[in-house]
């Protein structure tokens, strides 16, 4: 697997990860992806922050809407940090 399809998979899976919705092996993997990649780190703590703003309005979970825009971009600053062509 190419490192970039790691972090899209990381990322995408983000949510999940951070709802538990993971089984454990995959919960490690994005842990020892977040672990060992910046990018991926960085976005992980853009999410947690945004999370935190959410949950402070009470909502559960952030409307897919604005889920979607953090998604992808969160994704396109990956791939841009790793200097590769825009999907
Ligand atoms: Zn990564």
């Amino acid at each position: 697997m190419s490192e970039d399809r790691e972090c899209l998979n990381a990322i995408q899976r983000l949510y999940e990860f951070l709802d538990h919705e993971l089984d454990e092996a995959d919960a490690d993997a994005i842990r020892a992806h977040l672990d060992a990649c910046e990018p991926c780190f960085d976005a992980f703590g853009v999410e947690e922050a945004l999370r935190a703003i959410v949950k402070r309005s009470c909502a559960a979970k952030a409307p897919d809407t604005l889920r979607m825009r953090v998604v992808t971009h969160i994704s396109s600053t990956v791939i841009y940090t790793q200097g590769d062509q825009p999907v």
